[in-house]
């Protein structure tokens, strides 16, 4: 007798689309059987019509909690994720209280975050100008990555000089781990920003100004020769224009050792959008242009942006007041939730390309390159059972009523489109149905980086 059987479905791995099931035991995937299995189970969801994929690993949001829960809290935002298929994130080291920098904040992170958890959580880990000799203990508490921040950021945090980014990379070398990278190049961006600020030339247009691409271009090109050096593994966060996707598959030609994701707001959004709609259009780097945002897409179909994050940043409808000028106002798009069926809009209803591409991209690529590799990721026998059924029919339209956060503002409300999540579970068990919550919370667990 299996525990839970998901029946007559359309399995999506990374590379087939099949009818079949799925059977489960102990929370982990135990067979792929036909179709029309006599097996029983304890549980039995019939997924006809449906799309079944591996849970989506978001690997890249900003939860903020420890420290500023009126943003956003791993309660709401793990039940964001969850009604959006997500049953795994990897939470960044900022926007907490105190950033997650050395051992005991790690430790008083995961007590903080545990008991609010309805999905899997991992930690990125802070690599900043104060911490490079915690580096090494951070990976030992099971940190899947190091965040660095090139460009000027606002908050507890710092950004790094190129001389400390090369001496971290020596550090990471050591454990093969993998730094991550803001890239947007600190001398470009301050620079505009100050002279606007002083000129007072504080509109969203000057702000679009002020980060133009060759300030992305110069700071990848430069992690790029970092890593060529010392042969570490790095990763480019939220790459937002095919200029720099183009450097990137240069590198990844020549041997380099890099990885690097987008999200949906550079995919779906353009600079327009933020001109005409305003501050929760604002992210760093910006919207780019309609054109550029179209020939993403080649970039993410052949592989050279490994995977497709929400970078989900949330903040209280205040903190994106404009009154102040448009550099005060808070930088970042919420979108933890939206993330899968905005890509399955995009990919499957709308282009008509494989499902195949959102199993890479939103689950096997993650697992793989934030170390989960054997346990997460993947529709394979002895995995974790974190599955997520899609109804490739269900017509969606993003409201404020519809969204999980604590703060119900998001770029992506008046989003509509084709094939929504319907039943997400995690290790085995429903989490979601129908968008109504059924998993505890606590029910989640810190995956720590998989070293072997
Ligand atoms: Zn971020």
């Amino acid at each position: 007798m299996l525990d839970l059987l998901v029946k007559n479905t359309l399995v999506v791995t990374s590379d087939d689309v099949f009818l079949g099931s799925v059977a489960v035991n102990n929370g982990k995937i135990a067979g792929i059987l036909p179709t029309n299995t006599n097996e029983q189970a304890d549980t039995i969801i019939d997924g006809k019509g449906c799309y079944l994929f591996p849970g989506i690993i978001d690997s890249h949001v900003h939860f903020n909690d420890p420290g500023f829960e009126w943003r956003e809290d791993f309660s709401h935002a793990t039940e964001a994720a969850a009604v959006g298929g997500v049953t795994t994130v990897v939470d960044m080291p900022l926007q907490n209280e105190p950033a997650l920098t050395d051992r005991q904040i790690f430790e008083k992170k995961y007590k903080t975050v545990k008991e609010k958890a309805l999905i899997d959580f991992a930690f990125w880990g802070g690599m900043v100008n104060f911490n490079l000799s915690k580096i090494s203990e951070l990976n030992d508490c099971g940190v899947v990555a190091f965040k660095t921040f090139l460009a000027p950021v606002s908050s507890d945090y710092t950004s790094l000089d190129y001389g400390r980014v090369r001496e971290g990379l020596s550090i990471i070398k050591t454990f093969d781990g993998l730094a991550g990278f803001h890239c947007e190049d600190y001398g470009i961006v301050s620079y505009n920003e100050e002279t606007a600020k002083k000129k007072g030339h504080v509109t969203r247009k000057d702000y679009l100004k002020a980060r133009p691409v060759v300030a992305e271009l110069v700071a990848v090109k430069t992690i790029i020769e970092l890593s060529r050096e010392s042969g570490t593994r790095v990763h480019i966060c939220h790459v937002s224009h095919p200029q720099v996707a183009e450097a990137i598959k240069l590198a990844k030609y020549q041997g380099v050792r890099i990885t690097a994701e987008t999200c949906p707001h550079y995919l779906i959004f353009n600079e327009k959008d933020f001109l005409d709609n305003g501050m929760f259009f604002k992210c760093a780097p910006p919207l780019r242009s309609e054109e550029a945002s179209l020939r993403l897409w080649d970039y993410v179909k052949d592989g050279t942006l490994d995977l497709v994050v929400s970078d989900h940043s949330p903040c209280a409808d205040r903190e994106k007041s404009e009154s102040e000028g448009v550099f005060n106002a808070w930088g970042g798009i919420s979108g933890v939730q939206a993330g899968l069926q905005i890509m399955f809009n995009e990919i499957v209803s709308k282009r008509n390309w494989s499902p195949t591409l959102i199993s890479r991209i939103m689950a096997e690529n993650p697992s793989k390159i934030f170390g989960m590799s054997g346990k997460k990721g993947a529709l394979t026998l002895g995995f974790d059972a974190d599955l997520v059924l899609v109804d490739p029919n269900a017509e969606w339209e993003i409201t404020d009523k519809s969204l999980k956060y604590l703060n119900k503002s998001s770029a992506f409300i008046g989003c509509k489109g084709t094939g929504l999540p319907v039943c997400t579970i995690l290790r085995g068990k429903v989490i979601v149905q129908d968008g109504v919550i059924k998993g505890k919370h606590g029910i989640g667990q810190l995956v720590r980086r998989n070293i072997c």
